[in-house]
């Protein structure tokens, strides 16, 4: 079956088209300015590059080019729409209502909509976009993949706030977690690279990219993650803060005369890596201007690293040990500096990396010492090929 995974932005869409038979991408593609002048998709299949820029007013225009460039005569991957077997959404938020990926229905329609006050930005973009593909696409199923899914199996100790427990209990007030797939996927692989079972392992999955969490994941499951009830908590990421004091809020706020939206902006778009390096968000600026020699690149490489480092210490305290420390996404792939950074000084709680390993570039590979006691793992994410099994999966139970 061939499965397209779909992930809508406000003014975006990306979608890839996965032949489930061997798991191999058929087409990528990603319309941007939808809505605004300049609308343009650009497709890849192979060497085929597919580029269309017409004025495309809302999602189910975009859609619609989407599918026009899917079945395109020349630069086609598919011969028409019914090719398609099923339809996989990526949708940030699920709330406490999906522990799982769902098919989807008007209720989970509903339910991702009264989600939606929990990620204001992303629930309504994902939501056009199922919206719009269910209008071009009638009669092909669609599955719902939660980023905050599996982190429902967390603990009431791992997920409630230091707050007046009617804030949980009425607004549900609480911590979610986000990169679900991915620290599902990674540990899960994880597991399989050491030819065990997930359940029998106390694994920290470290997905460090753009945006970075790390999760506790014992026996199969995350009992704590780093990301709270919105993506903004956690380690420094590349424009987000991570951590505050809250407090620390009102004083900027009542310094620098700003209000609420204001304040969030700053601490969304112009904090983390980027606010505290005054060179980029994007690490490999950061990492050259540090070897550089500024003060502020590397000062903001050190806040991350341990920031990293206390997430691993206190993940290991709450599952009493750890046997897998995984690297993924972006930078936990691609920087043996950041990796190699972290694990310093982690002998104590059995870590010891092999530098050599480290520095060599390749796919999910164990490179920990083989005297370590913590294996450490890089381990490549996929969330689409994550979202196209499950959609797999829920459409194949369809009679
Ligand atoms: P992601 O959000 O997973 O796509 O990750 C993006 C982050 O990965 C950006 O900060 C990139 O600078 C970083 N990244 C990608 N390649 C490398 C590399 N070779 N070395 C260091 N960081 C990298």
């Amino acid at each position: 079956m061939k499965i397209l995974i779909v992930n809508a932005g406000s003014s975006s869409l990306k979608y890839q088209l996965i032949d489930m038979d061997n798991e191999k991408t058929l087409a990528k593609g990603l319309v941007e300015r939808i809505g605004i002048a300049g609308s343009r998709l650009k497709q890849t299949a192979g060497d085929k590059e597919h580029i269309v820029e017409i004025p495309m007013n809302d999602h189910v225009e975009a859609s619609k080019q989407m599918l026009k460039a899917l079945t395109d005569d020349q630069n086609g991957v598919v011969k028409n729409m019914d090719d398609i077997g099923a339809v996989g959404h990526r949708v940030v938020h699920g709330g406490e209502d999906f522990t799982k990926s769902t098919l989807i229905d008007d209720n989970c329609i509903k339910a991702i909509e009264e989600n939606s006050p929990f990620a204001p930005l992303h629930n309504p973009a994902n939501l056009m976009g199922i919206k719009a593909t269910r209008m071009v696409m009638p009669n092909t199923p669609m599955v719902a993949v939660f980023d905050t899914s599996f982190h429902q199996t967390m603990p009431r100790k791992g997920f409630l706030y230091g707050l007046p427990m009617d804030y949980y209990k009425r607004l549900k007030v609480r911590r979610y977690g986000f990169h679900g797939t991915s620290h599902r996927f990674v540990s899960q692989q994880a597991a399989k690279l050491l030819n065990k079972k997930p359940e029998e392992l106390k694994i920290i999955t470290c997905h460090l990219g753009n945006g970075s969490s790390i999760c506790a994941v014992e026996h199969g499951k995350s009992v704590d993650t780093s990301m709270g009830m919105t993506p903004l908590e956690g380690v420094v990421m590349g424009t987000r803060s991570g951590n505050v004091d809250p407090a620390s809020l009102q004083f900027i706020m009542k310094q620098e005369n700003l209000d609420i939206d204001q304040m969030l902006e700053i601490l969304n778009k112009k904090s983390g890596l980027h606010g505290l390096s005054e060179v980029s968000s994007d690490m490999r600026d950061i990492e050259a201007a540090a070897a550089d020699g500024n003060i502020n690149a590397q000062a903001a490489l050190d806040v991350l690293y341990t920031g990293i480092k206390k997430y691993i210490g206190a993940y290991a305290a709450v599952m009493g040990g750890v046997d897998v420390v995984v690297f993924t996404a972006g930078i936990g792939e691609n920087s043996p500096n950041t990796r190699k950074a972290v694990c310093e000084g982690m002998e104590f709680l059995g870590m010891k990396l092999d530098l050599e390993e480290n520095s060599k570039r390749g796919g999910a590979r164990v490179i920990s010492a083989a005297d370590s006691k913590v294996k450490i793992l890089v381990v490549p994410t996929d969330e689409e090929l994550v979202i196209a099994q499950d959609t797999l999966e829920i459409v194949s139970k369809l009679s």
